[in-house]
């Protein structure tokens, strides 16, 4: 993200000042663009004016006569001379640019010569006067056609073979002198200082900018530099003092092209072919000839003079107008910089932080998940109508059914018809009670037993409606076995696994008060083994464990199982049975007739009859508690022992009167 930002606030920033640094460039340039065109103007304004002076002179008639008549070493002739010597001296010190106006035959001999002389022009005697006939200038000159113009390269004058110092750049300008016929006689040549022109241009150039113009002739030689010392590399043989040189990335498009701008690692050209010798652009408009037909040039001077006015801005110099250079304009950008980071960094903080809580949000909801999922307890959402809505894996797994196959089910489905009974009570209540604890239903799973859940539910309302209930449910299948255990450990008869005398009393109460309610008959059987204690004495106290098992099962075997069965304690056992008394007697007699009848092994060899007495009493309506019954049936058996054992006997009222006390 940082590195993304980076990249972006980089790349516009760049964008930012490339388009600023073009546009301050495009400024500066047009700033220059004046001193292109009045430098240029004032070229070829200087230019023209030679021009004129050239063909102005070349076409006075005492020219061409005194060429024609010169050799008659006449009078006239040497009249001639002197005015032309004048004329030219005139030329010269109105002009003050010549340093040599010259005229010469077709021959190449030096007619007249003035040299200019700093101001006191002077003629150059006959003898001193030279041919000059295989000079490029005179040839050139010869070449042309009648009326054009020749203008040299620009050099440095030498004298006597040497450069003339202070250098002293020339021009030469030369022309024909015609006759009447238009035939040419001879050639007139002026050698134009071009100091002055250059010193105005390096004037020029003071004012601009960072004073960087320079002048290149057609070959890329600097004609003018702000270091002079680059100047006149050439003439000095100093070939490396070259535009090319310098700036060689610059010379390959600035030498093809006339004008443009061009941008370099070191800075900025503007560059303008000058051509001098095009006045059309100082010609008045309105004027509509050719300025070449007025001022015919030859071919060869227009490249001499194919000069470049080169204006250089260095990087320097633009950054020194660049606001992004100035202390300010750093200052400001620094803390733009800043602001855009600080700004960028709250930006990503603030959305890093986001996507941490969002992270933590997603870690949590699956936490939280796996939780619900995978809890150790069940969890479901039933609807109100005990539809099941939502159900976590572990109540799944326990019901071994797929979820597809539980959604949409009612919850009743799962479980055993009394849990259903228990289910449906509970769903009613529900709504009411809000919050219910500990309800335990016996879940049916697909395959396999059924197990016990406890399960406690919370309502959620939507607008006060009982909407959905939240249940979570406990596997309590161990807990119920183990209660179920230990009711058992408490209800039963260790020795011989029939009901105690504890669990006897839980049952037979709520069964009398029944009978008594609905005054139906119930019948109580008091069963005593006879002289047991002589088995123990005989057979040993194991022995008569061993009876004690035998007698309660084979009595067990022999009564229906909706009959009460249990040992009261010793040796003395209980039968209750709803019937009456006779039923009850008939069934007293059967137990009794087994049990005198089998024979009980209590080693491989050793058998043991038993006999029992058994007193039996029924209900009656004035019995308050199940004791009055044991009573009567007590004094029953008591008088079956009191005559003479191994035998039934009914309750009667006289068995009352007879142990009066003991009944007390
Ligand atoms: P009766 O015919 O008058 O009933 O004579 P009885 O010997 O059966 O009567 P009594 O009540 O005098 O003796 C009961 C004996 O039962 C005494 C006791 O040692 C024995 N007894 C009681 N409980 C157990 C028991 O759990 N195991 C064994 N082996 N003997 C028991
Ligand atoms: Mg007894
Ligand atoms: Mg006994």
């Amino acid at each position: 993200m940082m590195t993304i930002f980076t990249l972006v606030s980089l790349g516009l920033g760049y964008y930012i000042y490339q388009q600023y640094t073009h546009s301050l460039e495009e400024k500066l340039l047009a700033q220059e663009e004046a001193f292109v065109a009045t430098t240029t103007y004032s070229l070829q304004k200087e230019m023209q004016m030679q021009l004129i002076a050239l063909q102005m002179t070349s076409k006075s008639k005492v020219l061409s006569e005194y060429l024609i008549n010169h050799s008659e070493q006449s009078k006239v002739s040497l009249e001639s001379k002197e005015s032309l010597e004048g004329l030219f001296k005139n030329l010269t010190v109105a002009f003050q640019h010549y340093d040599q106006v010259r005229l010469f035959d077709l021959d190449g001999d030096e007619m007249i010569r003035i040299n200019y002389n700093h101001g006191n022009p002077s003629s150059t005697d006959q003898s001193n006067l030279q041919n000059k006939h295989n000079r490029y200038y005179f040839q050139q000159a010869l070449s042309m056609k009648p009326n054009e113009t020749y203008v040299s390269k620009m050099d440095l004058n030498i004298e006597n073979e040497k450069i003339e110092v202070p250098y002293n750049p020339t021009l030469r300008f030369a022309t024909q002198v015609l006759d009447d016929n238009g035939d040419a006689v001879g050639v007139l040549i002026l050698n134009y200082l071009a100091n002055d022109l250059l010193e105005n241009f390096r004037h020029q150039m003071t004012l601009r900018i960072n004073g960087q113009g320079m002048l290149i002739d057609e070959q890329g030689y600097w004609l003018s530099n702000h270091d002079r010392s680059n100047e006149w590399g050439m003439s000095l043989g100093h070939p490396e003092n070259h535009f090319k040189k310098r700036y060689p990335t610059a010379w390959p498009i600035i030498s093809k092209s006339n004008n443009g701008t061009l941008k370099t690692e070191n800075g900025l050209f503007r560059y303008q072919a000058i051509t001098p010798l095009d006045f059309s652009s100082i010609e008045s408009p309105n004027k509509q000839t050719d300025n070449h037909a007025h001022f015919p040039i030859t071919m060869e001077s227009i490249h001499n003079t194919n000069w470049k006015l080169v204006i250089f801005l260095p990087n320097e110099i633009i950054q020194q107008y660049s606001f992004f250079y100035k202390q300010s304009g750093r200052l400001l950008i620094a803390l733009l910089y800043f602001s855009i980071a600080f700004i960028m960094l709250l930006l990503i903080t603030n959305s890093e932080q986001k996507k941490l809580r969002k992270k933590n949000h997603i870690r949590i909801s699956s936490e939280l998940k796996d939780l619900y999922e995978n809890a150790p307890c069940g969890y479901h959402t039933l609807n109100p109508q005990g539809v099941v809505t939502r159900i976590n894996k572990t109540e799944l797994n326990w019901l071994g059914y797929e979820r597809e196959e539980v959604i949409g089910q009612s919850f009743a489905k799962f479980l055993t018809p009394a849990s259903q009974d228990t289910f449906e009570t509970f769903l009613t209540a529900l709504p009411k009670k809000q919050e219910m604890d500990g309800i335990v239903l016996e879940v049916q799973p697909k395959q396999g037993e059924t197990f016990f859940v406890s399960t406690s539910a919370v309502v959620l309302l939507n607008e006060g409606n009982f909407a959905l209930a939240r249940t979570s449910a406990f596997n309590i299948t161990d807990r119920i076995e183990l209660e179920k255990r230990l009711e058992y450990i408490a209800n039963t008869d260790v020795l011989t696994g029939i009901s105690n005398r504890r669990h006897f009393f839980e049952q037979v109460t709520p069964l009398f008060n029944q009978c008594q309610d609905t005054q139906t008959p119930l019948t109580l059987l008091m069963i005593d083994v006879d002289h047991f204690k002589s088995v123990n004495d005989i057979y040993g106290h194991d022995a008569g464990d061993l009876v004690l098992q035998h007698l309660s099962h084979t009595i067990k075997e022999s009564i229906h199982e909706s009959m009460l069965f249990a040992r009261l304690g010793g040796e003395e056992f209980v039968v209750v049975a709803q019937c009456n008394q006779d039923e009850g007697l008939i069934l007293a007699e059967q137990i009794r007739s087994i049990i005198s009848l089998s024979h009980i092994h209590i080693t491989e060899d050793t058998q043991v009859t038993i006999t029992l007495s058994i007193g039996v009493a029924v209900n009656h309506p004035q019995h308050t508690d199940i004791d009055d019954i044991l009573k009567q049936a007590d004094l029953a058996l008591y008088e079956a022992k009191q005559t003479g054992r191994n035998r039934v006997l009914a309750f009667n009222e006289a068995m009352k009167q007879a142990n009066h006390d003991d009944y007390e």
